[in-house]
Protein backbone atom coordinates (compact mmCIF):
# COMPACT_ATOMS: atom_id res chain seq x y z
CA UNK A 1 0.00 0.00 0.00
CA UNK A 2 1.15 3.31 -0.77
CA UNK A 3 2.27 5.62 1.96
CA UNK A 4 0.86 8.59 -0.19
CA UNK A 5 -2.58 9.56 -0.84
CA UNK A 6 -3.33 9.18 -4.59
CA UNK A 7 -5.66 10.91 -6.91
CA UNK A 8 -5.74 9.07 -10.45
CA UNK A 9 -9.07 10.69 -11.24
CA UNK A 10 -9.73 14.44 -11.06
CA UNK A 11 -12.89 15.16 -8.45
CA UNK A 12 -13.82 17.95 -10.77
CA UNK A 13 -13.79 16.57 -13.86
CA UNK A 14 -12.77 12.95 -13.90
CA UNK A 15 -10.33 13.93 -16.43
CA UNK A 16 -7.29 11.25 -15.89
CA UNK A 17 -3.65 14.08 -16.76
CA UNK A 18 -2.71 16.21 -14.33
CA UNK A 19 0.59 18.30 -14.58
CA UNK A 20 3.01 19.78 -11.56
CA UNK A 21 1.72 23.13 -10.79
CA UNK A 22 4.20 24.22 -7.78
CA UNK A 23 5.92 22.26 -5.35
CA UNK A 24 5.41 23.85 -1.56
CA UNK A 25 6.82 22.97 1.77
CA UNK A 26 5.30 22.25 4.88
CA UNK A 27 6.09 25.89 6.36
CA UNK A 28 4.47 25.04 9.74
CA UNK A 29 5.65 21.61 10.56
CA UNK A 30 7.50 19.18 8.61
CA UNK A 31 9.22 21.66 6.43
CA UNK A 32 9.01 18.45 3.90
CA UNK A 33 8.03 19.98 0.10
CA UNK A 34 4.80 18.65 -1.26
CA UNK A 35 3.80 18.65 -5.00
CA UNK A 36 0.48 20.29 -6.21
CA UNK A 37 -0.57 18.77 -9.41
CA UNK A 38 -3.42 20.79 -11.42
CA UNK A 39 -5.73 18.85 -13.99
CA UNK A 40 -4.74 19.94 -17.53
CA UNK A 41 -8.45 19.79 -18.02
CA UNK A 42 -10.55 22.14 -15.67
CA UNK A 43 -7.10 23.50 -13.50
CA UNK A 44 -8.63 22.13 -10.58
CA UNK A 45 -4.97 21.82 -8.17
CA UNK A 46 -4.87 19.47 -4.91
CA UNK A 47 -1.61 18.05 -3.26
CA UNK A 48 -0.27 14.98 -4.74
CA UNK A 49 1.82 13.09 -2.53
CA UNK A 50 0.26 14.38 0.88
CA UNK A 51 0.26 11.39 3.55
CA UNK A 52 -2.63 9.05 3.57
CA UNK A 53 -5.44 9.13 6.05
CA UNK A 54 -3.61 7.49 8.91
CA UNK A 55 -0.54 8.45 8.24
CA UNK A 56 -1.21 12.63 8.52
CA UNK A 57 -1.58 13.37 12.38
CA UNK A 58 1.94 13.70 13.18
CA UNK A 59 1.32 16.76 10.40
CA UNK A 60 -0.89 18.63 12.44
CA UNK A 61 1.44 18.50 15.76
CA UNK A 62 1.64 22.09 16.09
CA UNK A 63 1.38 24.50 18.55
CA UNK A 64 0.90 27.03 15.72
CA UNK A 65 -2.33 25.35 14.38
CA UNK A 66 -4.24 28.25 15.16
CA UNK A 67 -7.33 26.32 14.40
CA UNK A 68 -7.35 23.55 16.61
CA UNK A 69 -5.29 25.14 19.81
CA UNK A 70 -6.61 27.95 21.77
CA UNK A 71 -3.47 30.05 23.08
CA UNK A 72 -3.39 33.40 22.76
CA UNK A 73 0.52 34.70 22.51
CA UNK A 74 2.04 36.67 19.73
CA UNK A 75 0.28 39.56 17.52
CA UNK A 76 -1.03 37.37 14.57
CA UNK A 77 -2.69 35.00 16.98
CA UNK A 78 -4.53 37.89 19.30
CA UNK A 79 -5.34 39.82 16.45
CA UNK A 80 -6.89 36.63 14.69
CA UNK A 81 -8.97 35.95 18.24
CA UNK A 82 -10.56 39.32 18.10
CA UNK A 83 -10.91 38.89 14.60
CA UNK A 84 -13.00 35.64 15.33
CA UNK A 85 -15.78 37.96 17.04
CA UNK A 86 -16.45 39.42 14.56
CA UNK A 87 -16.51 36.74 11.96
CA UNK A 88 -19.08 35.13 14.03
CA UNK A 89 -21.25 37.83 13.87
CA UNK A 90 -20.95 37.56 10.19
CA UNK A 91 -21.59 34.33 9.96
CA UNK A 92 -24.42 34.25 11.35
CA UNK A 93 -25.96 37.81 9.78
CA UNK A 94 -25.26 35.07 6.33
CA UNK A 95 -27.27 32.15 8.04
CA UNK A 96 -30.15 34.60 8.67
CA UNK A 97 -30.44 35.77 5.40
CA UNK A 98 -29.83 32.26 3.82
CA UNK A 99 -31.04 29.71 5.64
CA UNK A 100 -34.93 28.77 6.64
CA UNK A 101 -34.74 26.62 10.24
CA UNK A 102 -32.47 26.14 12.92
CA UNK A 103 -30.92 23.48 13.18
CA UNK A 104 -27.31 23.47 12.51
CA UNK A 105 -24.42 20.64 11.80
CA UNK A 106 -20.92 21.87 11.78
CA UNK A 107 -18.24 19.82 10.45
CA UNK A 108 -14.92 20.29 12.08
CA UNK A 109 -16.71 22.27 14.53
CA UNK A 110 -13.22 23.06 16.49
CA UNK A 111 -13.67 24.41 19.96
CA UNK A 112 -16.83 25.31 19.71
CA UNK A 113 -16.61 29.50 18.96
CA UNK A 114 -19.41 28.51 16.19
CA UNK A 115 -21.42 26.24 17.56
CA UNK A 116 -21.92 28.16 21.25
CA UNK A 117 -22.78 31.31 18.81
CA UNK A 118 -25.23 29.78 17.50
CA UNK A 119 -26.55 28.08 20.43
CA UNK A 120 -26.58 31.70 22.00
CA UNK A 121 -28.82 32.66 18.78
CA UNK A 122 -31.47 30.10 19.40
CA UNK A 123 -29.87 27.33 17.19
CA UNK A 124 -30.43 23.35 17.54
CA UNK A 125 -26.57 22.51 17.07
CA UNK A 126 -24.36 19.49 16.41
CA UNK A 127 -20.54 19.53 16.50
CA UNK A 128 -18.59 17.16 14.95
CA UNK A 129 -14.34 17.39 15.48
CA UNK A 130 -11.78 14.90 14.84
CA UNK A 131 -9.41 16.52 17.45
CA UNK A 132 -10.00 14.98 21.11
CA UNK A 133 -8.30 18.34 22.53
CA UNK A 134 -10.77 20.60 21.06
CA UNK A 135 -13.52 18.40 21.76
CA UNK A 136 -12.36 18.57 25.41
CA UNK A 137 -11.78 22.55 25.18
CA UNK A 138 -15.44 22.74 23.34
CA UNK A 139 -17.00 20.82 26.69
CA UNK A 140 -14.98 22.68 28.76
CA UNK A 141 -15.48 25.77 27.80
CA UNK A 142 -18.94 25.80 26.11
CA UNK A 143 -20.15 22.20 28.07
CA UNK A 144 -21.36 21.12 24.00
CA UNK A 145 -20.44 17.69 23.53
CA UNK A 146 -18.88 17.60 20.00
CA UNK A 147 -19.14 14.02 18.22
CA UNK A 148 -16.42 11.94 16.35
CA UNK A 149 -16.45 12.06 12.47
CA UNK A 150 -16.92 8.28 12.51
CA UNK A 151 -20.87 9.37 14.44
CA UNK A 152 -21.24 11.69 11.04
CA UNK A 153 -19.93 8.54 8.59
CA UNK A 154 -22.47 6.39 10.59
CA UNK A 155 -25.44 8.51 10.28
CA UNK A 156 -25.74 8.32 13.82
CA UNK A 157 -26.10 12.24 13.63
CA UNK A 158 -29.62 12.11 12.42
CA UNK A 159 -31.34 14.13 9.45
CA UNK A 160 -33.23 16.97 8.42
CA UNK A 161 -31.06 19.52 8.91
CA UNK A 162 -31.53 22.84 7.81
CA UNK A 163 -27.77 23.89 7.64
CA UNK A 164 -24.49 22.06 7.50
CA UNK A 165 -21.20 23.99 7.74
CA UNK A 166 -17.70 22.96 7.15
CA UNK A 167 -15.84 26.60 8.26
CA UNK A 168 -11.88 26.17 6.40
CA UNK A 169 -12.13 22.31 6.65
CA UNK A 170 -13.65 20.58 3.69
CA UNK A 171 -10.21 21.09 2.23
CA UNK A 172 -8.39 18.83 4.77
CA UNK A 173 -11.00 16.27 3.96
CA UNK A 174 -10.09 12.76 2.32
CA UNK A 175 -13.32 11.09 2.00
CA UNK A 176 -14.87 13.59 0.06
CA UNK A 177 -17.58 11.67 -1.88
CA UNK A 178 -18.76 9.92 1.07
CA UNK A 179 -18.63 13.49 2.92
CA UNK A 180 -20.80 14.53 -0.13
CA UNK A 181 -23.58 11.93 -0.29
CA UNK A 182 -24.35 12.38 3.10
CA UNK A 183 -24.37 15.84 3.25
CA UNK A 184 -27.07 15.45 0.70
CA UNK A 185 -29.13 12.71 2.73
CA UNK A 186 -28.68 14.52 6.19
CA UNK A 187 -30.02 18.31 4.71
CA UNK A 188 -33.82 18.62 4.11
CA UNK A 189 -35.33 19.28 1.31
CA UNK A 190 -34.80 23.41 1.78
CA UNK A 191 -31.41 22.71 3.84
CA UNK A 192 -28.04 24.62 2.78
CA UNK A 193 -24.37 23.76 2.51
CA UNK A 194 -22.18 26.43 3.40
CA UNK A 195 -18.40 25.73 2.86
CA UNK A 196 -15.66 28.49 3.35
CA UNK A 197 -12.79 27.66 1.29
CA UNK A 198 -9.52 29.52 0.55
CA UNK A 199 -9.12 30.36 -3.04
CA UNK A 200 -5.75 29.40 -4.52
CA UNK A 201 -6.96 32.12 -7.15
CA UNK A 202 -7.19 35.08 -4.94
CA UNK A 203 -4.48 37.77 -5.29
CA UNK A 204 -3.08 37.23 -2.11
CA UNK A 205 -2.05 33.60 -3.67
CA UNK A 206 -0.78 35.65 -6.39
CA UNK A 207 1.51 37.84 -4.45
CA UNK A 208 3.05 35.15 -1.80
CA UNK A 209 2.98 32.09 -4.56
CA UNK A 210 4.76 28.96 -2.67
CA UNK A 211 4.86 31.15 0.70
CA UNK A 212 1.04 31.42 0.27
CA UNK A 213 -0.07 30.23 4.09
CA UNK A 214 -3.20 28.27 2.36
CA UNK A 215 -1.77 26.31 0.46
CA UNK A 216 -0.80 24.87 4.41
CA UNK A 217 0.54 21.83 2.62
CA UNK A 218 0.08 18.36 3.25
CA UNK A 219 -2.77 19.72 5.38
CA UNK A 220 -4.80 20.92 2.54
CA UNK A 221 -6.14 18.28 0.05
CA UNK A 222 -7.37 20.76 -1.87
CA UNK A 223 -7.18 23.81 -3.55
CA UNK A 224 -10.47 24.79 -4.75
CA UNK A 225 -11.49 28.15 -6.90
CA UNK A 226 -14.70 29.77 -7.27
CA UNK A 227 -15.20 28.15 -10.83
CA UNK A 228 -13.93 24.53 -9.32
CA UNK A 229 -16.19 24.40 -6.20
CA UNK A 230 -18.75 25.52 -8.37
CA UNK A 231 -18.55 22.42 -10.94
CA UNK A 232 -17.23 19.96 -7.96
CA UNK A 233 -20.30 20.50 -6.34
CA UNK A 234 -22.47 20.57 -9.02
CA UNK A 235 -21.07 17.14 -10.39
CA UNK A 236 -22.50 15.94 -6.39
CA UNK A 237 -25.87 17.28 -7.14
CA UNK A 238 -25.22 20.62 -4.97
CA UNK A 239 -26.31 24.26 -7.02
CA UNK A 240 -24.22 27.09 -5.77
CA UNK A 241 -26.65 30.19 -4.70
CA UNK A 242 -24.52 32.73 -3.59
CA UNK A 243 -21.00 33.26 -2.75
CA UNK A 244 -19.42 36.21 0.16
CA UNK A 245 -15.89 37.17 0.87
CA UNK A 246 -14.25 36.57 4.06
CA UNK A 247 -13.14 40.04 4.85
CA UNK A 248 -10.05 39.46 6.96
CA UNK A 249 -8.90 36.53 5.37
CA UNK A 250 -6.38 38.63 3.28
CA UNK A 251 -4.99 40.18 6.23
CA UNK A 252 -4.60 36.87 7.81
CA UNK A 253 -3.08 35.00 5.25
CA UNK A 254 -0.61 37.94 4.32
CA UNK A 255 0.67 37.97 8.23
CA UNK A 256 0.90 34.26 8.40
CA UNK A 257 2.33 34.31 4.50
CA UNK A 258 4.97 37.12 5.11
CA UNK A 259 6.85 35.21 8.02
CA UNK A 260 7.09 31.71 5.96
CA UNK A 261 8.73 34.11 3.76
CA UNK A 262 11.24 36.10 5.78
CA UNK A 263 12.02 35.71 9.36
CA UNK A 264 11.65 39.47 9.74
CA UNK A 265 8.71 41.08 8.42
CA UNK A 266 8.00 45.07 8.27
CA UNK A 267 4.09 44.61 9.36
CA UNK A 268 3.30 48.31 7.52
CA UNK A 269 4.39 46.80 3.87
CA UNK A 270 2.61 43.50 4.78
CA UNK A 271 -0.86 45.24 5.60
CA UNK A 272 -0.81 47.19 2.08
CA UNK A 273 -0.15 44.16 0.66
CA UNK A 274 -3.24 42.82 2.21
CA UNK A 275 -5.46 45.80 1.58
CA UNK A 276 -4.15 45.47 -2.18
CA UNK A 277 -5.89 41.95 -2.00
CA UNK A 278 -8.46 42.95 -0.47
CA UNK A 279 -9.64 46.21 -2.74
CA UNK A 280 -9.10 43.81 -5.76
CA UNK A 281 -11.46 41.27 -4.05
CA UNK A 282 -14.04 44.36 -3.92
CA UNK A 283 -13.79 44.99 -7.85
CA UNK A 284 -13.51 41.19 -8.27
CA UNK A 285 -15.20 38.60 -6.00
CA UNK A 286 -13.59 35.56 -7.20
CA UNK A 287 -10.46 36.88 -6.45
CA UNK A 288 -11.22 37.09 -2.78
CA UNK A 289 -8.60 35.55 -0.59
CA UNK A 290 -11.06 33.01 0.77
CA UNK A 291 -15.06 32.60 0.04
CA UNK A 292 -18.08 31.48 1.92
CA UNK A 293 -20.31 29.44 -0.75
CA UNK A 294 -23.46 28.84 -0.05
CA UNK A 295 -25.17 25.96 -1.52
CA UNK A 296 -28.70 24.30 -2.02
CA UNK A 297 -29.74 20.78 -3.37
CA UNK A 298 -30.24 20.90 -7.21
ZN1 LIG B 1 -10.42 18.25 -13.88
Amino acid sequence: MSNHFDISTCPVCDHTEFELFKKVPDWLVSKELFDIHRCTACNFKFTSNAPTEVNVGPYYNSEEYVEHSDTNKGLIYSVYHKARELMLRYKLHIIKKRVEGKKVLDIGSGSGYFLNHMMQNGYDVTGVEISEKARDLCFDKFSIKANVPQDFLDKKLGNDYDLISLWHVFEHVYTYEEYFDLFAKSLNNKGKLILALPNSNSADADIYKEHWAAYDTPRHLWHFTPHTIEQFARHRGFVLERKYRLPLDPFFNAMVSASYKDSFTFLPITMLKALWSYLVSLIQLDKSSSLIYVFRKA
